[in-house]
């Protein structure tokens, strides 16, 4: 052999086992130092002097405390359009609105990818859900197969926007409304999407569901919210949610009470109504995080956002993504994400696995009834994809710059540490 040409694949073979080596998983540094990143949801001395306001005043319940009106006033405000009414959570407020709506039929499509959260007040509801598979773009119900499936019996469409993705789906929402479907929109992840996200528009929808959970963009604790124009719906959140009505102070016991007592927690207000007020920030900081990590990793093989970049409205709750096994060398199926994943997290980066099933496997009433085989892109999203969790401030252009170079750290070994994982079997 060529003794110049020997040498210099020599050379490569050790820069290229000098570069494993130096993967935080093999024993090297990690890109992101211990400490650097801040989980949401960042806890401010703000947030402790709002609870303090509370704990001071001695008024607990939302009746007497005024926060939950000036926080539901200050929220409708912010998206300039919704009527708003704060309940106990998200899913509390998922239930009131399936509740409100179930006359209308039995059934309720919604995405086989999905939070098991979100399914399963349809079940608490008396309905029945009908899963629709969801396109690869933006893990969204696919709007012509859900279309289809609008037949006599329909109640409502539930559309999940994970991730803080926007959901338009314009042909499904069309089709539903000329049927008297009801559009239920699920938005505990999306909190933009209650703002002109259409072209300056709003998104047609009858009501949105809302978290103010610890992970969600208000991060406030047990709290949701029901945003409509629907008034017959506001009136009937004390009917599913209080045993006694009493929002002007006069105690009234409710005679068709359901009497959930899903009523908000007015600590987790306080925090809420700050987050609030700040919020636009919040998003904005979020947005331009994303920007810059997409922008940092785009070029690499094997890599495709689950959100739209072009999307200047997504709410950014976290950052998700999904592998192309075949363009990485490795066979189609979840070990390339594994790995890639254990790698990530080795290095630092805040990266997780999200469900690892469709949702009717994950609900007792659901479960065994719907075969995976039927939903092609949901098993091929569950394979791929995984997401960085911390895309919020304070974290900012350091941090993500610092994620940016672990990603290119673990991309300059493909294809080596394929043929070396090959070799080590
Ligand atoms: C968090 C969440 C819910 C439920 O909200 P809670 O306030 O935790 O009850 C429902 N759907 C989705 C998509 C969520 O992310």
């Amino acid at each position: 052999m060529n003794e110049h040409v020997s040498s210099r694949s020599t050379k490569r073979a050790e820069s290229i086992t000098h570069r494993i080596a130096s993967l935080a998983l093999y024993g090297g540094t990690p890109a992101v130092p211990p400490g650097t990143v801040t989980p949401w949801p960042a806890p401010k001395k703000e947030h402790l002097d709002a609870l303090a306001a509370v704990l001071e005043s001695g008024k607990y319940h939302r009746v007497n405390h005024p926060i939950v009106a000036d926080l539901e006033k200050r929220l409708a405000q912010w998206t300039g359009h919704w009527a708003v009414r704060a309940v106990g959570s998200g899913t509390a407020a998922l239930h009131i609105a399936l509740d409100h709506y179930k006359n209308r039929g039995h059934r309720v499509l919604t995405a086989a990818l999905n939070w098991p959260g979100a399914v399963g007040p349809i079940s608490i509801s008396g309905l029945e859900p009908t899963f629709v598979d969801v396109e690869l773009n933006l893990a969204g119900i696919k709007p012509d197969t859900a279309s289809e499936m609008l037949e006599p019996g329909v109640a409502a469409v539930l559309t999940t926007h994970l991730f803080g993705n926007n959901i338009f789906a314009p042909s499904l929402r069309a089709a539903a409304r000329a049927r008297g479907v009801a559009l239920i929109d699920d938005v505990c992840q999306s909190v933009a999407a209650t703002t002109r996200v259409v072209d300056g528009d709003y998104i047609d929808s009858d009501v949105l569901a809302l978290s103010g959970n610890g992970a969600k963009h208000l991060g406030a604790g047990e709290l949701g919210f029901l945003l409509t124009r629907d008034i017959p719906l506001i009136e009937h959140v004390d009917e599913v949610s209080l045993t006694s009505s009493s929002r002007d102070s006069a105690r009234i016991f409710s005679p068709n009470s359901q009497g959930y007592n899903y009523r908000p927690n007015v600590l987790s207000c306080s925090i809420a109504d700050y987050r609030v007020k700040h919020l636009d920030q919040q998003l904005y900081e979020r947005r331009a995080n994303a920007a810059a990590l997409w922008q940092g990793i785009c070029h690499l093989p094997g890599l495709l956002p689950l959100f739209d970049p072009s999307d200047k409205h997504n709410s950014v709750l976290s950052f998700p993504l999904r592998i192309v096994p075949e363009e990485l060398g490795f066979p189609s199926g979840p070990a390339a994400r594994d790995l890639i994943l254990k790698l990530l997290q080795a290095e630092g980066v805040p990266v997780w696995l999200w469900l690892t099933k469709p949702v009717f496997d994950y609900l007792p009433s659901t479960r065994g009834r719907w075969s995976d085989g039927d939903f092609p892109n949901t098993m091929m999203l569950l394979d791929t994809m995984f997401y960085v969790s911390e895309i919020a401030p304070p974290n900012d252009a350091d941090v993500i710059r610092l994620y940016v170079d672990a990603f290119h750290k673990i991309w300059e070994v493909f294809p080596s540490l394929t043929s070396k994982l090959a070799e080590a079997k």
